[in-house]
């Protein structure tokens, strides 16, 4: 006993842990950041850091020289990628540097980004990463399984489901509505100087043009013929959460239907695997500190504070929306609908959100928060449905973040939205939130149908990029605390918490 003390040097509560480790991982990524200008070039006799360059030129024989400047380093690395081996002996690599003039490489090996210690930690935090996502699809097929299956009625999950849904589509809208209040009053579109909007846009047109292509087509009609998976073991090797909550859902109800001696062996395997895996999210959640060390670190130092002071008001336009949407209207209706008490609400929910957090992920975040339902006394037979479905389909945060930046951008083109306009962000974002992969970045992408629906120009995404890991952070924070906020409510309202709350 006494030598196992000795190794505690974590005597903290997890959730705090976290946050030591998150403080301290934002300080060591702004010790050691990525120089976002710098670029190393490698010749077949040397390896030369260009720390400040203004130009870059790209000689080619029979063809006219290609110029970059410093706020096209991506668009030089990735023009240099597409050359072929041959191209890449031949070229002349010149570049303009302030305090000794001209530097000049030929022929030219390989062009990178410069790292840093913190950028390079990045790996221990996607470790953790996978660690999670290992763990929640088996986590889902058994815990979900068991669920339906003590369910057992089929009216009990036709009305869980009508009223999952039905929440997450209310409480979406009303974060959309919350998003356009906020940029409507606030108008951060109009901080924005000509000057550097058009800086922005300049700097970040190559991504734009990479997000743009990734763009799916997200049509409503597909997306509910698709729920059906036409190969179950297909759906679990691919992860998608839609056709493993049906299937779930599905093969958990038939079950009951069976006789008891063949429905029991498959209950009880499913049981033993959803425990095993909950269990599995406790040992992972021990290293929990380190990979959130990690991923901060390598955010921090690879994120430019220059843009967030640039983008301040918009920036700060999209906290006040996330704010107001989980301290005054997540509470009120934990109050009002669930009688539930906000503070042990809060406090069990503080560990999903920070790691929701770190991790910019509701789906890496899910076991956790299956987790934290359990803390929380709400039944498994409700939370295995309602998380996996809500970490998929419920998106507050990204519909709020989605309504915010679709108006300030339409305030920098100077495009006015009428009430129309804004009523079709509302549902084309509540669609789009829905349709948002639960991972790091894609509400971006799905913005672009939003701006596409009221004739704001796609490019307009290019004003907000740089900011958008850190807003992707917070979304996700809301996305995670809407999922818990409505199985707590569904809970309450078929009497599940009566015992433990
Ligand atoms: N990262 C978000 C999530 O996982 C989705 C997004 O808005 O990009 O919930």
């Amino acid at each position: 006993m006494g030598k196992q003390r000795r190794f505690q040097i974590w005597k903290l509560p997890i959730h705090t842990q976290i946050l030591v480790a998150m403080v301290l991982g934002a300080l060591f990524g702004l010790a050691f950041p990525v120089n976002r200008q710098a670029i190393i070039v490698k010749t077949p006799v040397e390896e030369a850091e260009i720390a400040a360059w203004q130009e870059a030129e790209i000689w080619m024989p029979a063809q006219d020289s290609i110029l970059f400047r410093t706020s096209s380093r991506s668009e030089l690395i990735r023009f240099f990628r597409k050359l072929s081996f041959e191209q890449r002996q031949q070229i002349v690599l010149r570049f303009r540097v302030p305090t000794d003039g001209q530097r000049e490489y030929h022929p030219v090996v390989a062009l990178k980004v410069p790292s840093s210690i913190a950028a390079d930690l990045k790996p221990i935090g996607t470790l953790f990463l996978n660690l999670l996502k290992m763990i929640a699809i088996p986590l889902v097929l058994g815990t979900l399984i068991v669920g339906a299956a003590s369910l057992g009625d089929l009216r009990k999950v036709a009305r869980i489901g009508t009223k999952t849904i039905g929440f997450y589509l209310v409480t979406t809208a009303v974060a959309i509505t919350i998003g356009l209040v906020v940029a409507n009053v606030m108008e951060p579109g109009k901080t924005l100087s000509p000057e550097l909007s058009r800086q922005l846009r300049e700097t970040f047109r190559e991504d734009v043009v990479a997000k743009v292509q990734q763009k799916a087509d997200f049509n409503v009609l597909d997306f509910f013929v698709n729920i059906v998976p036409t190969n179950p073991f297909e759906a679990i090797a691919s992860g998608d959460m839609l056709n493993i909550v049906f299937f779930a859902v599905f093969f958990g109800l038939v079950l009951t239907a069976l006789p008891k001696e063949k429905a029991q062996p498959m209950i009880h395997f499913f049981d033993s695997l959803g425990t095993a895996m909950i269990k599995m999210v406790e040992v992972v959640m021990l290293i929990a500190p380190f990979g959130v060390f990690a991923l901060i670190a390598a955010v921090v130092a690879s994120f430019g504070f220059d843009i967030l002071q640039t983008l301040i008001w918009y920036v700060l336009a999209v906290v006040l929306g996330l704010l107001l949407h989980a301290v005054v209207f997540y509470p009120l209706l934990l109050k009002t609908l669930a009688r539930f008490p906000i503070r042990k609400f809060f406090k069990e929910v503080e560990r999903a959100q920070l790691l929701a957090f770190s991790t910019s992920s509701s789906a890496a975040t899910l076991p956790v928060s299956m987790r934290v339902a359990e803390r929380l006394g709400i039944p498994s037979s409700i939370y295995s449905f309602v998380l996996p479905l809500g970490a998929t389909i419920n998106m507050d945060g990204t519909a709020l973040y989605q309504g915010i930046a679709a108006v300030f951008i339409a305030q920098v083109y100077g495009i006015p939205l009428d009430l129309s306009a804004q009523l079709t962000i509302v549902f084309i974002a509540t669609m789009a939130s829905i349709g948002t992969a639960p991972v790091p970045g894609v509400g971006i992408i799905m913005l672009i149908i939003v701006l596409q629906s009221v004739g704001i120009p796609e490019e307009g995404i290019a004003l907000i990029l740089g900011v958008d890991r850190i807003l992707d952070m917070l979304r996700t924070t809301l996305n995670v605390t809407g999922d818990l906020t409505a199985s707590v409510v569904i809970a309450a309202s078929e009497k599940g918490l009566a015992k433990a709350a």
